[in-house]
This record gives C-alpha cells, structure tokens and sequence, in this order.
C-alpha cells in the first residue's frame, strides 16, 4: 500500500529534482531517467537519443531585456518544448540556457524530425518586450547505443554535437560525429580566442599608400587589419575574417578599425603630415546593421575626421546582397560627404545596372586582373576595358597588386588613374607610414614618366616583410 506523500515531503521533492525556473527536470532527475532508459533499452534493443540544447545569443536577452524578463523567456521556452514532446519523453533544464532532452525508444531519424520540431517551435516570436524577442536553438544529438553506452558519455558528445552546430552558423542540429567534432571545438575556441583579441588590444592596423599614377603623390592610405596573435605571430585577414564574418564579431571589430584608422588619420594631421584620404574595407554585416550610416556619421564626429576625406571599400557580393537596402545606405553615406569605392571589382557577381545606381566614387580593378598584364592579352584588354568604363562612368579607377615595372608602365599609359601594390609600397605599420607621407615621396611624371623612382622600388622589400607573417 502507498501512503501519500505529505505537502512538505512533496515541497521538497520539488526544489531536489525540479528546476525552478520553468517547473521542468532538473539535471539530477534527467539522469535519473536517462539511466532507466539505457537500462529498458538494454533489455529491449530500441534506441534512444540524447538531445543537447543552448539558446543562441541568449546571453543579449538577459543583458539587453534584464534578468526577469531572461527567465520568463526560459519558462516560455520550457512550455514550447513539452509542447513538442510526448508524454513519454523528457525535458530538463540543465541549467542557464541549456536544455537538454531524453527520447525513449527512437530510431535516428524520428530523433531528426524532433529536432526540426523543437527548432521550430523554439524559433517562433516571444511576445515579450517591444519589439518582440525571437530566439534561435542549436541542437547536438547523441544515440545509445550507436555513440555510448553511459549516461555521461551521451550527454557529453550531444554537447559536443550542439558546439559544431555552433560554430557552423546555429540554429540547427547535427548527430554526434568524431571527426566533425574535433574540428567544431577548435572553431569555438578560435571563436573565443578572437573575441578576446579585441578586449586585449592584440588588433593592429598596417596602412598601404595609394599613388596618383600621374603625379605620383600618395592620394589615400588603406587601413588593413591584422592580428597580433600571442602564439602565431602576426596574421592578415585571410586567416581570421571569414571567422569573425561567420561569428558577426566583425560588427565591433569593424567599428574598431573605423575609429582606430580615423583617430590616426587626424592625429597625423594634427601633428602637421600632409592631408591624405583613409580608406576602410567594410563587411557585408556591418552595412547590414540598423542605421548603419548612423553609426559611421557617430564614429566620424566622435573621431573628428572629416567625411569628405573618408573612402569606404565594399566588395560587388557585400553591395549585391541586398541591392536595394545598400543603395539606400550608401546614398546616406554618400550625403554626409563619404566617398564610395567597389572594391575587387571583377571578381564577383554584380550587374553593370546596379553599379551605375550606387553612388560610387572609386573602382578598384581587382589584382587577378593586374597580375595578367603583360603577357596575356585577355587580361591587358579587360584592364582596357574597365579603365574605359570607369572613365565614361566619371569614377576613379585604381590597379591593386601593382608588382612589376610592366605592370605600372602598362597603367599610366592606358591612362589608370592609380595604383596601389608592393612595386609602389607595401602595407607598413604607423612609423614608417608616416615618414613615407613626410618625406612626400613622389616620382615626377614627365622626366621619367614610365620609371617609379628608386626609393619607391625599394619600398617594395618593405616593412611588413620585416614583420612575421
Ligand atoms: P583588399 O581590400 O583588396 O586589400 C588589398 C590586399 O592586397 C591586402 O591584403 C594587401 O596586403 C594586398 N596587396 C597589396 N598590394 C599587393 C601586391 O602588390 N601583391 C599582392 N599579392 N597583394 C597585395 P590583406 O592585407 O591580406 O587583406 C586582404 C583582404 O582582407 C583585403 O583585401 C580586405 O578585403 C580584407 N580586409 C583587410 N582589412 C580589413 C578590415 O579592416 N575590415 C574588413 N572587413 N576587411 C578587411
Ligand atoms: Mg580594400
Ligand atoms: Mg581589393
């Protein structure tokens, strides 16, 4: 006979195997349970999956909306995954954001279908707050007995599966996978290592001037990014933007570089270095941000660089992947007095009919193109041909990659107006930069139109090479 338990003994079951923020399993009873499950299913020879939940970005819920408001936000998720459930099935909240939830008797692909469900669910609109919160979840899934045969085990490697949905964009669910693994927990921790970089001051800028090809002046410098890395020494972009791209870190890290290069860039002007035009390459996610023009406009006054000598590079996929909502932006940018530039012009999709909609100012001849001058006739002629084009379209035109003397002696005679690259001068840090600028380097046109002076040619073992990279 089973006596029932009085309200105190039921009070205290409660705060030793619920959770009190959304009224779900805690992490002692979800184990308790995972162990008969293993135990039923040794006996019965049905699997069983193991699922490992983590809200995406909920940590900006609690600090933008305020903790009351993170928990509400949790019960709710709680209620949607019971609802997504079945009654056999269990739910816990391990703790913080994570959930994680136990599917008796399931073959793999039913545990994929519930995990579709449970993003689903999880991914519809909070109406909490204004406007209202929408949340994403990432999903790892471990299967008794195809994975482990221990409860610790299993919940380890869904977590571990859960890290490569991570760090492959969220909101989605994977299977646990040896080899995958392995490679996601390296990107988390490169993820994190980078987010640190910032707060540590182990971000750089290096500055490559851009000539006039037919005065021979230094018009503009071009501010490039790079990573003092405590371990690696230093990295360029290459390595750690598609990174922090994919991880949106890229936001500050890009505000980073605007205020740096700017705050320089007056700086210099100040202390009396002849006036020059800052060029910044922007990612697609920064022009995707609300008010983007806003911010750029805050950072300028903040920084107290003029707009008028501001140059913002975007590549033809960043301006094409939403053309409308870029134009919009640039058109903004352009009435505060900011110069546009497209960026690796060639190499990417954009329709001619677009680019004449943009307010562009610059159009940088990606250096694919340079590299063919010349000995291949294709390349001289669509050089040619977009120098031409940029001409009739009343916009500057600039080589990258200028390498060689042919290269350079090809330009100025097919009438580029600049050209920026290791012949003319390589990407260097502040220093040296900064004496090239005084020294007010400059080759003179009609005396030896088709010969960039010594000096310049020098520049071209110059300090970055110094540099480990
Ligand atoms: P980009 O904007 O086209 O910059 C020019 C790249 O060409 C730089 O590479 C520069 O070092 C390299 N370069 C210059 N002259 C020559 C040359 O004569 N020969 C060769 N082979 N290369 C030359 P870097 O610094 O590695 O930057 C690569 C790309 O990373 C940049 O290409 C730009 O798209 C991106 N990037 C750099 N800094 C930033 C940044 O602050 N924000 C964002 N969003 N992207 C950046
Ligand atoms: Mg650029
Ligand atoms: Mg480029």
């Amino acid at each position: 006979m089973s006596v029932a338990a009085s309200p105190e003994i039921r009070d205290l079951r409660r705060l030793a195997y619920y959770d009190s923020v959304t009224g779900l399993p805690n992490r002692i009873l979800f184990r308790d349970r995972l162990v008969q499950s293993i135990e039923r299913s040794r006996r019965t020879g049905l699997s069983l999956a193991v699922l490992f939940l983590d809200l995406d970005e909920f940590k900006q819920v609690n600090d933008t909306l305020g903790h009351v408001t993170g928990d509400r936000v949790l019960a709710e998720i709680g209620q949607r995954l019971l609802a997504a459930l079945r009654a056999s099935d269990t739910v816990s909240r391990l703790g913080g954001d994570e959930f994680t939830v136990l599917l008796p008797d399931v073959a793999a692909a039913d545990a994929a279908g519930i995990a579709r469900k449970i993003i689903v669910a999880v991914r519809a609109p909070l109406a909490m707050g204004d406007p209202s919160i929408q949340i994403s979840t990432s999903v790892g899934i471990a299967m008794y007995p195809q994975d482990a045969a221990t409860p610790d085990a299993l919940l380890h490697l869904a977590d571990g599966a859960m890290y490569t949905v991570k760090a492959n964009g969220r909101n989605d669910y994977r299977f646990h996978s040896p080899d995958v693994q392995a490679l996601a927990v390296e990107a988390v921790r490169r993820e994190q290592e980078l987010r640190l970089a910032l707060d540590k001051g182990q971000f750089v800028l290096h500055y490559q001037p851009l000539f006039d090809l037919r005065t021979g002046r230094v018009r503009a410098v071009e501010a490039l990014l790079r990573w003092n890395h405590p371990r690696l020494g230093l990295l360029k972009p290459g390595r750690f933007l598609p990174l922090a791209e994919r991880s949106r870190l890229i936001v500050p890290l890009g505000e980073w570089v605007m205020t740096r290069a700017f705050g320089r860039a007056r700086a210099w002007r100040e202390a009396g270095d002849p006036p020059v035009r800052m060029a910044v390459n922007v990612s697609p996610q920064q022009l995707e941000q609300p008010h983007a023009a806003d911010r750029i406009a805050a950072l300028l006054i903040e920084t107290g660089f003029p707009p008028s000598l501001v140059e913002l590079e975007i590549t033809e996929t960043t301006a094409m992947a939403d053309p409308e909502k870029t134009s919009e932006t640039l058109a903004e940018l352009t009435a505060l007095g900011i110069r546009i530039a497209i960026d690796d012009f060639g190499t990417g999709y954009s329709s001619l009919e677009y680019l004449q909609r943009f307010p562009l100012a610059t159009l940088k001849m990606d250096r694919s193109f340079i590299r063919g001058l010349t000995d291949d006739p294709a390349a001289c002629t669509l050089v040619s041909t977009m120098i031409g084009m940029a001409r009739n379209m009343k916009l500057d035109v600039v080589a990258e990659g200028v390498e060689t003397r042919e290269q350079f002696e090809f330009l100025i005679a097919g009438g580029c107006d600049l050209g920026q690259g290791y012949l003319l001068g390589r990407p260097m840090p502040e220093v040296p930069l900064r004496a090239f600028l005084q020294t007010g380097r400059t080759w003179v046109p009609r005396c030896n139109r088709s010969t960039p002076p010594a000096a310049l040619a020098a520049g071209a073992g110059g300090p970055e090479r110094m540099l480990k990279s």
